[in-house]
């Protein structure tokens, strides 16, 4: 595959550390079954429906959001548990992400991450010209190194990690994630994307109260099922959410969002069956798979998998081509050769990709009749 790259022209003009940068491939593909983004695929709970349905019909559309979204801050606050100045609401955790990074990164600044994770992470700090140090997980377990880790977080403007950890499904120890807190004199960074489908008390929120330098990234989008309206949170002191409030797009969360997630949030306890089923799937999901000759799982505490089998780009090919269904191909990213991410979507998804997966590998026991 050709990497994409800009015209001549634009590379002239903007900014030197964007010249190498590569046009956005949206690689979108329409199949019948798209497990590759790890939304939720369920149907959203009634109670949850009806409430969203009847809060957009009731938001008027011509007045400019509330800029801090007030009611949705307040609803998040009660919820985790902590006061509303703690609390930021974003266009998506992806804007927080960026936002965290131009208001605390920058030339000279550095973050750590520890890889393979969220490429984003990546992504914003080049956009914000961010040096990265890369403490990259065991290549067996993908566990995270925690004394070179801790040794890195030492010197670092700021620390990002991810748990559970997208794509390689692990949490992070409370302990450890202490430890990183009190050895960084930055701001440390801790992504609960999909802490909703992780055991209980694995999340690191207890820290709040003792570290003020610590930051917890929520979002919408995986567990409650609203990855459509664009609605992230950040958790940490309030001097930490003044910076991110001062530097936001004044009306990125516009009215139907905060209408649609107050009514989620507030709804929250019917996703909790959804939830539920999600977690006993994909347990059947890893041992149906690790039962398939020759495919390697790892142990996830999110709604997807990680899982290794040879000549993975070519089956995933074959997934779209021959099923359509769609999962995402990690194979070319560094330390996750082979590696292909799937969603853990509902029985009947799951079951499809069971068994589509069994007959393409099946009839292919070393991978080489693949080509
Ligand atoms: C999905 C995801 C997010 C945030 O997604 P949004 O849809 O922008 O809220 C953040 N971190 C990780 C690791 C994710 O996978």
């Amino acid at each position: 595959m050709a990497m994409a790259q800009l015209s001549d022209r634009m590379r002239a003009l903007v900014q030197p550390h964007l010249a190498t940068i590569e046009p956005y491939d949206p690689n979108f593909t329409l199949t019948r079954i798209n497990l590759s983004a790890n939304e939720n695929t369920y149907p959203m709970p009634a109670p949850a429906r009806e409430a969203v349905a009847a809060a957009l019909a009731a938001t008027p559309l011509n007045r400019y959001p509330d800029p801090m979204s007030g009611e949705l801050r307040c609803e998040l606050a009660a919820w985790h548990g902590v006061a509303p100045e703690q609390v930021c609401v974003g266009n998506g955790g992806d804007e927080l992400l960026y936002n965290f990074l131009l208001a605390f990164g920058g030339t000279g600044r550095t973050l750590v991450t520890c890889p393979p994770d969220f490429s984003e992470y990546a992504f914003f700090a080049s956009l914000t010209q961010t040096d990265v140090v890369r403490v990259w997980r065991d290549a067996e377990t993908m566990h995270v190194d925690a004394a070179a880790l801790l040794e890195a977080a030492r010197q670092a403007s700021m620390v990002i990690l991810t748990s559970p950890n997208n794509p390689t499904g692990d949490v992070l120890e409370r302990d450890l994630v202490e430890q990183v807190c009190a050895a960084c004199p930055g701001l440390v960074m801790i992504d609960e994307a999909y802490g909703e489908f992780a055991d209980a008390d694995t999340t690191v929120e207890p820290l709040l109260a003792r570290y003020d330098n610590l930051v917890v990234l929520h979002t919408l989008s995986k567990a409650f099922g609203e990855a459509g309206i664009r609605c992230g949170y950040v958790l940490a002191a309030p001097d930490v959410i003044e910076v991110f409030a001062a530097i936001r797009q004044i009306y990125s969360v516009n009215v139907l969002t905060q209408a649609a997630a107050v009514a989620a949030v507030r709804t929250r306890a019917a996703f909790e069956p959804v939830i539920e089923t999600i977690r006993a799937e994909r347990q059947h999901m890893a041992r149906a798979l690790s039962a398939i000759p020759g495919v390697r799982v790892w142990p996830s505490q999110g709604n997807f998998l990680l899982v290794r089998v040879a000549e993975a780009s070519r089956v995933r090919e074959r997934l779209r081509d021959e099923h359509s269904i769609l999962v995402r191909d990690f194979s070319y990213a560094p330390g996750l050769a082979d590696c292909l991410r799937i969603t853990v979507g509902t029985p009947e998804e799951n079951n499809e990709v069971l068994r589509a997966l069994e007959q393409l590998i099946a009839h292919s026991p070393s991978g080489r009749e693949m080509q």
